[in-house]
C-alpha cells in the first residue's frame, strides 16, 4: 500500500499470513442471516415472538431491497483517498447523508415489506395500516428523523413509528456501499479504536467469531454498515479500559443460558456493549440477539450502566 496512508489513525497493514483479518465488511447475506436468527429466536421466546418474526421480516425485506436496487451513487476512489488522507472514515453520514440515495432505499424497502405483510394475511394487518400512513411522510421529515437516528438523539413520538424504517433503510444503504469499498480502510488506531472504519458509526454490538480464519477472535460490529473490524477481548469499547470490566447475563432462574450473549460492562466508563459468543451457538448474530435481548438493557440500566450499543431499527423516546 502507498505511503500516503501512513499517518492516519487507520492501521493500513493487512493481516499476515494466517492472522485473522482486520476489517471484514459484510456480504450478501448478511439481512437474509438476520431475519433467518430472529425467526428461530421468535419460536425460542415466545413472549417476544411477534415483535421478534416482524423484525424478521423487516430484514427480509431489507435483503430483498438491497439485492433490487442498485444504487445510482457509487463507489469514489478520489473521495477515499482524501477522507483518508484527512484521518476520518471513507463513508460517514456526516458527508454522505444529503446525497446517498437511502431515501429511494426507504421507498422500496416499505413497498417490499407491505407486500411480504400482505402475504401474512390477517396477522399485521395494523402495521400494514401504519405503513400505508407512513408512505406519505414528507420528505424533510424523514431526513431530520434519519440525522436523530445517526445523532443517536431521541426521536418525537409523533415520527418513532416511521424511524425502523427509516433505519434499516440506511442499513441497507450503507452496507451495500461499504462492500464496495476497494481497498478496505485498516483497523482503526489509538483514539477511534470504537468507531467503525468504514462509516465512523458506533458498533451495535461486539461478537466473537467462528471460522477457519477468524475462529475465537474478537470483533466491533457496526450497527449502520455491518462491517466488522478487530478488536481486542476484554476491553472496553468506549473507553479502551481493561480494570474495571463486569460481565453481565441473562440467565433465567434456574441459572441457564437462553441467549448467546451477555454485557460487557466498564466501571470506568460507565458503558455497556452486548458481546455476541458464536462458539456458544454459531447461528447467533449481534443485531437479531440484540433485538432479542432488550430485557438486559433494562438489567443494564438498573446497575447503572448505559447502553452503548447503536441498533439503528431500536427509535428511543426521552
Ligand atoms: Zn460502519
Ligand atoms: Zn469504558
Amino acid at each position: 500500500m502507498s505511503e500516503w496512508i501512513s499517518d492516519t489513525p487507520f492501521d493500513p497493514k493487512p493481516a499476515r499470513h494466517g492472522e485473522p483479518p482486520q476489517v471484514v465488511v459484510a456480504g450478501q447475506r448478511i439481512f437474509a442471516h438476520r431475519a433467518e436468527r430472529l425467526r428461530q429466536l421468535a419460536a425460542r421466546l415466545p413472549a417476544m415472538g411477534e415483535f421478534l418474526h416482524f423484525s424478521a421480516l423487516l430484514c427480509q425485506a431489507q435483503h430483498r431491497t438491497s439485492l433490487d436496487r442498485v444504487s445510482t451513487v457509487g463507489f469514489d476512489a478520489r473521495a477515499w483517498r482524501v477522507a483518508v488522507e484527512q484521518g476520518v472514515p471513507p463513508l460517514t453520514p456526516a458527508a454522505l447523508l444529503g446525497s446517498l440515495d437511502w431515501r429511494d432505499d426507504l421507498d422500496a424497502l416499505l413497498e417490499t415489506l407491505d407486500a411480504i405483510l400482505a402475504r401474512e394475511g390477517e396477522r399485521f394487518a395494523a402495521q400494514r395500516l401504519l405503513l400505508g400512513r407512513l408512505i406519505d411522510v414528507a420528505a424533510q421529515r424523514r431526513l431530520a428523523l434519519a440525522r436523530r437516528l445517526l445523532d443517536h438523539a431521541p426521536i418525537p413520538r409523533d415520527t418513532r413509528a416511521l424511524a425502523p424504517f427509516v433505519g434499516g433503510a440506511l442499513q441497507v444503504a450503507w452496507t451495500r456501499l461499504a462492500r464496495t469499498l476497494e481497498p478496505l480502510p485498516g483497523r482503526p488506531l489509538a483514539g477511534a479504536e470504537g468507531r467503525c472504519p468504514c462509516c465512523g458509526s458506533a458498533p451495535l454490538a461486539s461478537v466473537v467469531q467462528l471460522g477457519r480464519q477468524r475462529s475465537r477472535t474478537r470483533y466491533l460490529h457496526c450497527g449502520l454498515c455491518a462491517t466488522e473490524w478487530y478488536f481486542e477481548r476484554a476491553r472496553c469499547s468506549q473507553c479502551t479500559g481493561t480494570a474495571k470490566l463486569d460481565y453481565i447475563g441473562c440467565e433465567d432462574e434456574q441459572g441457564k443460558r437462553g441467549l448467546a450473549l451477555r454485557a460487557e460492562c466498564c466501571g470506568e466508563c460507565g458503558g455497556g456493549l452486548k458481546l455476541v459468543d458464536r462458539e456458544w451457538e454459531a447461528d447467533a448474530e449481534p443485531l437479531a440477539e440484540d433485538l432479542a435481548s432488550l430485557g438486559l438493557d433494562a438489567l443494564l440500566d438498573a446497575e447503572g450502566y448505559a447502553r452503548a450499543g447503536f441498533n439503528p431499527l431500536l427509535a428511543f423516546g426521552d
